[in-house]
This record gives C-alpha cells, sequence and structure tokens, in this order.
C-alpha cells in the first residue's frame, strides 16, 4: 500500500547500511564513552572551602568568567537546535546521531556551572551585570541570529555562517580562551580542584564540537567550492572585532590591565587571536581535498588523539 508521495528511503535498512567511517560517526562512538559523566557528580567540598579563602578581586574575577561561561552554555544549548533541524532534513542520519550528544553535552555543561554558584559561590545575585557590550552583541544578537536564520534559508552559506558564529568562535575561540584562563588561574594556584575537574571534562566534551565543526565547514566546502571558503572569511571577519572585544571589555574593569591571579591582558588576547588563527588554516587546508580525502584526514587526526 504506497501512495506515490511515499517513496522515502530508510538508510539503516539499505544495503548502505550505517557509515561507521564518517568523521561524526567515530565523533559519536567517542562521545559514549569520554560525554557520559555527571555534572552533579562533581565534588565542591574543597572549593567551597578555598572559596573562602580567596580575597574579594579574586572571587570577583572567578565569578565573572563563570557568568560568562554560564549564559554561554545557555546560548548553545537553546540555539544549536535549528542547525540539527537542516542536517536532519538533508538526511544525514550519522551527523545527527553524533548532534545528540552534542546538544546532551551543552545541557550538562550549563548544570555545572549553575552548580559552581549555587553551592561554591552561593550566589543568585543577577549575574547579567558581567555580561558586557561585546558579549551582548555576540550572545543576544549575533548567535541566535546566524542560527536561527537555517530554519527559513538552510543554503551552504547560512551554514557556514552559522557554524562559524557558534562553532569557530564561540566555542573556538572565546571558550578555548576562557579554559585557558581557569587553567592558569585555578590549576597554578592549586585551588577549586572540583571546578578544575569540571573545566576539564567541559574542555575535552568541547574538542569534539569543534573537531565536528571543522568536519561540517570542510564538507560544505568540498561539497559548494569556494563560495563557501568567501563566507566563512566573510563571517570571521565580521565577528573579530567583537570576539576581541569581549576579552578586552573583561579586563576594563580592571586596573593596569592585570586581573587577579596576574593573567595579563595581552596573554589572553594573544591566546585568543592564536586560536583564531588555528582554526582558520586548519579549515584553509581542506579547501582543495575532496569529500573521501576530508574524511580520511579527521579521522587521521581522530586516531592521534584518541
Ligand atoms: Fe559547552
Ligand atoms: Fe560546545
Amino acid at each position: 500500500m504506497t501512495s506515490p508521495q511515499n517513496d522515502r528511503v530508510f538508510i539503516t535498512t539499505s544495503p548502505q547500511g550505517l557509515r561507521y567511517d564518517l568523521p561524526p560517526m567515530r565523533l559519536w562512538n567517542k562521545a559514549k564513552r569520554l560525554g557520559i559523566w555527571n555534572p552533579g557528580d562533581i565534588d565542591f567540598t574543597q572549593d567551597i572551602a578555598d572559596w573562602q579563602q580567596l580575597n574579594d578581586d579574586q572571587r570577583e574575577a572567578l565569578a565573572r568568567s563563570s557568568a560568562l561561561f554560564l549564559a554561554g552554555e545557555e546560548s548553545v544549548t537553546l540555539d544549536l537546535l535549528p542547525l540539527i533541524l537542516v542536517i536532519a532534513r538533508e538526511g544525514r542520519l550519522e551527523e545527527e546521531m553524533y548532534l545528540t550528544s552534542f546538544l546532551w553535552e551543552e545541557a550538562k555543561h550549563v548544570e555545572g556551572f549553575r552548580r559552581f554558584f549555587d553551592e561554591v559561590a552561593q550566589d543568585h545575585t543577577d549575574l547579567a551585570r558581567y555580561h558586557g557590550p561585546n558579549y551582548r552583541h555576540i550572545f543576544g544578537e549575533e548567535l541566535p541570529a546566524a542560527m536561527n536564520r537555517l530554519l527559513t534559508d538552510n543554503s551552504p552559506v547560512a551554514q557556514v555562517r552559522a557554524s562559524a558564529t557558534y562553532n569557530l568562535i564561540v566555542e573556538g575561540v572565546l571558550a578555548e580562551t576562557g579554559y585557558y584562563g581557569f587553567e592558569r588561574t585555578l590549576t597554578q594556584n592549586h585551588i577549586l580542584p572540583g571546578m578544575q575537574q569540571f573545566i576539564g571534562l567541559v574542555k575535552r566534551d568541547e574538542s569534539r564540537h569543534i573537531a565536528f565543526a571543522v568536519y561540517f565547514i570542510s564538507r560544505l566546502m568540498a561539497e559548494h567550492g569556494e563560495s563557501v571558503w568567501t563566507a566563512l572569511q566573510e563571517r570571521m571577519n565580521e565577528l573579530l572585532p567583537f570576539t576581541m572585544g569581549v576579552v578586552s571589555d573583561t579586563y576594563v574593569t580592571y586596573q593596569d590591565g592585570k586581573m587577579p591571579f596576574d593573567l595579563p591582558h595581552d596573554e589572553v588576547l594573544g591566546y585568543a587571536m592564536t586560536q583564531f588563527q588555528k582554526r582558520m588554516s586548519r579549515i584553509e587546508r581542506a579547501r582543495q581535498q575532496t569529500l573521501d580525502e576530508i574524511n580520511s584526514i579527521a579521522n587521521e587526526l581522530d586516531e592521534q588523539q584518541a
């Protein structure tokens, strides 16, 4: 009893089955092994004690970074769905399977950062005071607009602009710079071991998110050519000043450009800039590659990191 319209092809019951050789399936396998930790299980006992020993400036600096992360994790949780929808509509089952773990990981990150404020800082005030103008521009305007555009425009250019905003700028530059700041302050001062553990787990999840984006954008370039690369460069350059502005906004609140815990502005800005350039050159190398080459290179990199 098939109607002429009902010519749906099922991937998994076709001779093709599931493509375990695709990079997103390798990331999916990794996510099932490494992404299953529980933010509710992190032990903050020592963190609560350490927090009492910090001075006001140090507490302020940690609360500021955590407030940027908390609203950032909320944003990426709420804003991811249009990208998943586009991929589902294109029937890319393996990519969607991986993205189910991506979204659940973002939800865990939200929970972990909120636990920090509830249990360690015990701060229930309005944390939006920490969100500067550049932060508000990226998370309040650019990110939701680029993602929601996919609901009405599924063109390769719209897809690459969304992924550049979400994965390369927000995850690849802003979040990575944030982990660097946490590592420099918490690890080197041997404080807040629960937060150190939590940040380490978040960072490991995020490395898969960025690996997916590098694959995704490379695939778009292989399928649609130079227009994707041009759109990517345009988007990254549009967002660069606001991205660096997020770092600068943090520092205008501190005298002589130095943060508590002695983390100089130019060191953080330099790190952010390096992250930006690293992502761009990884993707630029994929410009000349075919889809098969992209798949095997992504899998090789994956093996080296395993
Ligand atoms: Fe996250
Ligand atoms: Fe992420």
